[in-house]
């Protein structure tokens, strides 16, 4: 299992397109409440059995996760939002590390995004809170 995860980091790069595409913040977030992304991430959990893959092949350990993260960044490679193999179950806290050791800083300004949108739109969804970054 800890080889299977791996294998599909490896392949999640190999699939990166040379022309990036980025999408803008509206995109991502409209994205992130379609059914669309609800139906792969529900299909995510299942393949890795609600197991933190990132714990599984960096520390060999189980752990439950119930985030679905994007290995390669979907606001760099917006081509593969919706590629199986470039999504992995993790939890919370690896989530939230795994980011800010990236250095992602979109973090913030996506975190502030969002609760402007709740609060326009009234939209409460867990999904959209656990994988908005
Ligand atoms: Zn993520």
């Amino acid at each position: 299992m800890q080889t299977v995860a791996n294998d599909r980091r490896h392949k999640a790069f190999s699939n990166v397109s040379h022309v990036k595409q980025y999408p803008t913040e509206d995109e991502v977030i409209q994205f992130y409440h379609s059914k669309e992304w609800r139906r792969i991430r529900q299909s995510v959990l299942e393949r890795d059995h609600g197991i933190d893959q990132w714990e599984l092949t960096e520390r060999g350990r189980l752990i439950p996760g119930d985030t679905v993260h994007h290995i390669v960044e979907i606001r760099e490679h917006w081509e593969l939002r919706n590629d199986i193999d470039n999504l992995e179950t993790i939890s919370k806290g690896n989530h939230n590390r795994e980011h800010i050791e990236k250095g992602n800083k979109n973090l913030n300004k996506s975190r502030h995004k969002i609760d402007n949108f709740k609060v326009k739109n009234s939209v409460k969804s867990r999904d959209v809170q656990d994988e908005i970054f």
